[in-house]
């Protein structure tokens, strides 16, 4: 698996680079960053560079719930910290139900699948698996009235018959597959 974006800096991670510790005093390359805040959002700025010894020194030191409120050092702390978060996000992209609105595995699952069901049409008169499969070889929407049915219909033929392609018979199996579908959904229920 290969990582598409750069990984957020890390404050134990080497970086090779001119420029000296920033601990006062020391003169040895400053090549580990140490933050100042904890958080990924505080933008570029808010960190130190340090050499080895003084990057240990501070990692020994580091409070990482410094400056935070008792809330947010409570959130940080629960094992789900993160987790959540990322569950909402991902929920609130998509219209599927997330997992953490069901206790039971199985509920869950059906109610995803539902989610994914074909769309029905409008007027809700009913369609079948092969009406289905019909109008989508005819090119047409769930939706489709009689009108858009014929239409469609006479367009395939037109397009596909070999008197109109100078002989060509390439499109045979496509037509009689035109013909197939409009025979079976012009005596469909949806389009009585
Ligand atoms: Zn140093």
């Amino acid at each position: 698996m290969t990582e598409a974006k750069p990984r957020n800096p890390r404050f134990h991670g080497r970086t090779p680079r001119d420029g000296q510790c920033d601990e006062p005093g020391c003169d040895q390359p400053g090549e580990f960053r140490a933050p100042l805040s904890p958080g990924g959002f505080d933008g570029p700025g808010h960190y130190r560079w340090l050499c080895l010894d003084h990057v240990r020194a501070f990692n020994a030191s580091y409070n990482y719930f410094r400056g935070m409120s008792p809330e947010q050092i409570t959130e940080a702390q629960n094992p789900l910290h993160g987790w959540e978060r990322a569950t909402r996000a991902f929920a609130s992209a998509s219209d599927t139900p997330r997992w953490s609105d069901f206790s039971d595995p199985l509920e869950a699952i059906q109610a995803r699948f539902a989610a994914t069901r074909p769309k029905d049409r409008a007027d809700g008169r009913p369609l079948s698996d092969g009406n289905r499969r019909d109008l989508k070889t005819l090119g047409l929407d769930v939706d489709a009235d009689r009108r858009a049915l014929r239409q469609a219909y006479s367009d395939l033929v037109r397009r596909y018959h070999p008197d109109r392609n100078g002989g060509d018979r390439s499109h045979e199996k496509a037509l009689q597959a035109t013909v197939e579908a409009y025979n079976r959904l012009k005596g469909a229920a949806a389009f009585a």
